[in-house]
C-alpha cells in the first residue's frame, strides 16, 4: 500500500501557521490581510466554495469581504467594483468566482484585476512570470500540490514529471512549476498517444483531466508519486453520490509509493494556499518582509 499524503492534516498546519503570521502582522504592523471574494450568480456550487473562503478567512484572523451580485448584473458594474477593490487599500487580495455569467468577458475581468491583488495567480501579468521563472503570485491548486509533493519528496531535481491535463488553472501553471524545480516535464492532454505508456515512465504523475478514475494502476510505475487533482461527483449503485478523483484510488494506490486522496488531497489545499497568496501580497503590498 502506498503512503496517504494527507491534504487535510497538511493545510490545517498550514493555515495554523498563516494565522500565526497575521497575528504577527496585526501585532507588529497593525495590518490586518484582507481577501475580496466577488460572485456573479447563484451557482450552488460556487456558493458553497466562497462560503467555505469567507469563513477560513475569517478564521485565520483575515478580512473578508464578500460582494454577491446578481447573476444579470452587466459587465461595466462588475469591472468598477473590481476597480474599486484594485484601489481599496484594506483589499490585498480579490477573487473573481469562476465561472460567470455567459455575457461577460472572463478574461476582460481576470486581467482587470491589479496584477498584485491577483491571488488566484491567472492575470496574464503573473502567467508570463511563472513562465519565465520571475517571483509573481501563483495559481492555488498547483502551488498546493507542489507544497505537498516537496514535502513529501524533497528535492524533485532530475525526477521525471507527467502532467494530465493542459488547463490554464491547473496543468499549465503545475508543468510551469515542476519545470522551475528542475524536473523533466510532459505534459499530456486528450490528443496524447500511448498515455498508459507516458504515465508509466513517470516519477511524478499530476492528474488534472476531470475523468472520474480514468488513471488506473497498470498506468503507474512502481513507488512513483502521485498527486490527484481531479473532484468528479459520480452516482453511486444505490442512487446517491461520491467524490472520485481522476486517479482510480484502489488499483493506483497498490502500486504508487505515495498518493493524494480524493477528498481530502490536494482539494483542501486550495484555499490554504488562497490565504498563503492573501497573506504574502499584504506584505508586499505594504513593503513588510513575508515572516518566516
Ligand atoms: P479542464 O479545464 O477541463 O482540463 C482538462 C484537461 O484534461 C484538458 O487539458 C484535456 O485535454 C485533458 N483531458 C480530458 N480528457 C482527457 C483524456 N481522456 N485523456 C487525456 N487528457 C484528457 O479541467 P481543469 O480545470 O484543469 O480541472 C481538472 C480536474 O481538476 C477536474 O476534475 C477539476 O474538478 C479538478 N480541480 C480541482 C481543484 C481543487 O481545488 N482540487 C481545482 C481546480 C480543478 P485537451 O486540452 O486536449 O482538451
Amino acid at each position: 500500500m502506498s503512503t496517504i499524503i494527507d491534504g487535510k492534516a497538511f493545510s490545517a498546519n498550514l493555515r495554523g501557521e498563516i494565522a500565526r503570521k497575521v497575528e504577527w502582522l496585526k501585532q507588529e504592523h497593525s495590518i490586518t490581510p484582507g481577501l475580496a471574494v466577488v460572485l456573479v450568480g447563484e451557482d450552488p456550487a460556487s456558493e458553497i466554495y466562497v462560503r467555505s473562503k469567507g469563513k477560513q478567512t475569517s478564521e485565520a484572523g483575515m478580512n473578508s469581504f464578500e460582494h454577491k451580485l446578481s447573476a444579470e448584473t452587466p459587465q461595466d458594474e462588475l469591472l468598477e467594483l473590481i476597480d474599486r477593490l484594485n484601489n481599496d487599500p484594506t483589499v490585498h487580495g480579490i477573487l473573481v468566482q469562476l465561472p460567470l455569467p455567459k455575457h461577460i468577458d472572463e478574461e476582460l475581468v481576470i486581467n482587470s484585476v491589479a496584477a498584485d491583488k491577483d491571488v488566484d495567480g491567472f492575470h496574464l501579468s503573473n502567467v508570463g512570470k511563472l513562465a519565465t521563472g520571475a517571483k509573481g503570485i501563483v495559481p492555488c491548486t498547483p502551488l498546493g500540490s507542489m507544497m505537498m509533493l516537496k514535502h513529501h519528496l524533497g528535492d524533485l531535481s532530475g525526477k521525471k514529471a507527467i502532467v494530465v491535463g493542459r488547463s490554464n488553472i491547473v496543468g499549465k501553471p503545475m508543468a510551469a512549476l515542476l519545470l522551475k524545480e528542475s524536473c523533466t516535464v510532459t505534459i499530456a492532454h486528450s490528443r496524447t498517444q500511448d498515455l498508459p505508456g507516458e504515465c508509466r515512465r513517470a516519477d511524478i504523475v499530476i492528474a488534472a483531466v476531470g475523468q472520474p478514475e480514468m488513471i488506473k494502476g497498470d498506468w503507474i510505475k512502481p513507488g512513483a508519486t502521485v498527486i490527484d487533482v481531479g473532484i468528479n461527483r459520480v452516482e453511486k449503485e444505490d442512487g446517491s453520490t461520491k467524490l472520485v478523483g481522476d486517479v482510480e484510488f484502489s488499483s493506483v494506490s497498490e502500486i504508487a509509493g505515495a498518493i493524494t486522496p480524493v477528498p481530502g488531497g490536494v482539494g483542501p489545499m486550495t484555499i490554504a494556499c488562497l490565504l498563503h497568496n492573501t497573506l504574502q501580497q499584504a506584505c508586499r503590498l505594504n513593503g513588510v518582509e513575508v515572516p518566516e
